[in-house]
């Protein structure tokens, strides 16, 4: 790597990131959105939640929003020295992210729930991660790496019917379109490396998006969610 890589390394490095964001946000607005705000219908499909009934006693319901979710930059599954988002560029995005919280005003993000589980009448309590609110999260493309990357079991096993079982497009298990091995060539490649993850990238979801148009289209639908989900 040349020292000119180094030059406003977090800057660039940052755009990079929000790019990916943003690419991975435009996926989710077209054809997922709805699940998210469906959370309880696609989590009573986990055989483990079949028979939970809940009330919402107080709050909004969480999702996967819980407090913490937000701040943790783990990249699951990369080689050790990889396994986090560089230092710097974590910095750049809470100095971001911070900018972005001041516009909202005290007491309107974060925020807990209480739910009542039907079967033993138990209240469960929990805490909303802090760029939580009310219309959903406020970060946008400053989001961290496991907002973008994790997919339940349900939302996961539908997207590779969608995809015609193209693990290698919808990517393992832990890794939806293989978004942490790009977020760490961001954290730790040189520009020119960069640049060519983000176009491979842009490819990857845009052959996603067109199977998914494809699945609508075919299945005369307008909605996956409603789809996989509308008679549940
Ligand atoms: S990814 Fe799944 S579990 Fe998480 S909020 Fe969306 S629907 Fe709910
Ligand atoms: S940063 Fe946004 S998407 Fe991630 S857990 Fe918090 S509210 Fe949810």
């Amino acid at each position: 790597m040349s020292v000119d890589d180094f030059s406003d390394d977090c800057e660039w490095r940052l755009a990079a990131y929000r790019e990916l964001v943003s690419l991975v946000n435009g996926l989710f607005g077209s054809f997922l959105a709805d699940y998210c705000c469906n959370c309880r219908v696609v989590i009573g499909r986990l055989p483990e939640a079949e028979d939970e009934e809940f009330t919402l006693l107080e709050g909004v319901y969480p999702g996967c929003c819980h407090r913490g979710a937000g701040d943790i930059f783990r990249l699951e599954g990369q080689v050790p020295e990889r396994s986090y988002l560089e230092a710097g560029l974590i910095a750049a995005l809470q100095r971001e992210r911070k900018l972005r919280m001041s516009s909202f005003a005290d007491g309107s993000c974060g925020g807990t729930y209480r739910l009542r589980r039907h079967d033993d009448n138990s209240v469960i309590s929990g805490a909303h991660c802090r760029y939580f609110s009310a219309s959903g999260c406020i970060l946008g493309d400053l989001k961290g790496p496991l907002c973008i990357n994790f997919i339940c079991p349900p939302m996961r096993r539908d997207l590779l019917l969608v995809c015609g079982d193209d693990a290698g497009l919808v990517g393992p298990e832990p890794d939806f379109l293989l978004l942490y091995r790009s977020l760490a060539v961001i954290s730790y490649d040189t520009r020119a490396q960069v640049d060519r993850e983000l176009e491979s990238l842009g490819r990857r979801v845009k052959v996603f998006k067109e199977r998914c148009r494809q699945f609508l289209a075919i299945n005369k639908i307008d909605s996956l969610y409603d789809f996989f989900n509308g008679d549940k």
